[in-house]
């Protein structure tokens, strides 16, 4: 009887372990990047260290011009598009996807003005709020909405980018070739501080 009562319990446990292992592989699956949004988020990986890269040339340029505060902007701004890096790479790995770093391309290494810089930069943000908002649109299209919902943070963000590369635009065009006013924007820009963006922040927690 015993051995009967041993061999229904063995038989049980066996079922209930393979309908578990059963359900963490659809639960796995289920949770799983497709590849379009995985080569999508790869490559936005790439294009933000590509602006990072781009910031730190213009860091050094604008330090090789005798302009420490702009430099030290570019600087911020250079540590910031590397964490937008991390937060996909993070998100891509919290999602049991495979992250792939690729070639960073050469970026310019000197500018015509201030002006020409900060107009770059708008042009440049420009283009990666084109590319967050592609990749909105793949997510919708794929029904992923935790890559939706995760870069409604990029979104705003773009928002953010655009309106300061904006306002310092405005700034350096109203001070035209005034020396002045180009040291009293050089003072401005070289008091921001670099803060790291909330979401590594909270992954910290
Ligand atoms: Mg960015």
């Amino acid at each position: 009887m015993n051995k009967l009562r041993g061999i229904i319990v063995n038989f049980v446990v066996i079922r209930l372990r393979t309908l578990k292992s059963l359900f963490l592989t659809t639960l796995k699956f289920t949770n799983m990047l497709t590849q379009k949004i995985q080569d999508a988020l790869n490559n936005q990986v790439n294009a933000e260290i590509w602006s990072a890269y781009l910031y730190l040339s213009m860091s050094c340029y604008f330090e090789n011009e005798g302009y420490a505060g702009i430099a030290n902007w570019f600087k911020v701004q250079w540590k910031e598009e590397l964490d937008h890096a991390e937060i996909f790479m993070n998100y891509i790995n919290s999602r049991s996807g495979r992250v792939e770093l690729k070639a960073i391309d050469a970026v310019p290494t000197e500018w015509k003005s201030i002006l020409d810089a900060f107009e770059a930069t708008l042009e440049h943000e420009q283009k990666v709020t084109a590319m967050i908002n592609d990749i909105y649109s793949l997510a919708e299209a794929e029904k992923d909405y935790a890559t939706r919902d995760r870069l409604n943070w990029f979104v705003s963000e773009q928002v953010e980018e655009e309106e300061s590369a904006r306002a310092i635009i405005d700034k350096v065009k109203m001070v035209g070739d005034n020396g002045m006013g180009r040291y009293m924007i050089d003072q401005e820009l070289g008091a921001r501080t670099y803060a790291a963006p909330s979401p590594l922040t909270a992954a910290e927690d």
